[in-house]
């Protein structure tokens, strides 16, 4: 495969700092993720180019197309505050198995993330593996395939 880097352990206790930090912001919001249909939450935390670390949970609806992905929120509370680039990403998902971000997410992440940035897929109990935008969403359409347009 050579994508998946699987964290030794699946401990918290692995986490750099910077990872850590990331953590705790998913994890937080992951906890008042709004998921009374699938029980399924997910928080998403996204860090940017300033610093800065947004983070937002999965919110569902009874009409339920109109739900939304936690990094959707995550991507629309970054752009909000006039932030821009994206340089990693981390989301913590419910379950046993390895989660990655819908192909719907991925898009949303690329508007703002070049292939190169880390995607860390946790659990509740810390990182399970890490995988680049690139490899998740390869031969992508972004920004400037409209420059000239
Ligand atoms: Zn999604």
């Amino acid at each position: 495969m050579g994508h998946i880097v699987p964290r030794a352990g699946r401990s918290v206790a692995f986490m750099s700092p910077e990872i850590r930090e990331l953590f705790d912001a998913a994890l937080a919001v992951h906890g008042h993720a709004y998921a009374p249909y699938s029980n399924f939450r997910v928080g998403a935390a996204i860090r940017t180019d300033t610093g800065r670390i947004f983070a937002a949970g999965n919110v569902e609806n009874a009409a339920y197309p109109q739900g939304a992905c936690a990094e959707a929120g995550a991507v629309c509370a970054m752009a909000s505050a006039g932030e821009r680039r994206i340089v990693e990403v981390l989301v913590v998902c419910d379950g046993e198995g390895l989660s990655t971000c819908c192909g719907g997410c991925r898009q949303r992440l690329r508007e703002f993330a070049a292939g190169s940035v880390p995607i860390h897929c946790a659990g509740p109990e810390g990182v399970r593996a890490t995988f680049t935008l690139e490899q998740l969403l390869p031969e992508s359409f972004g920004p400037e395939n409209l420059v000239g347009f």
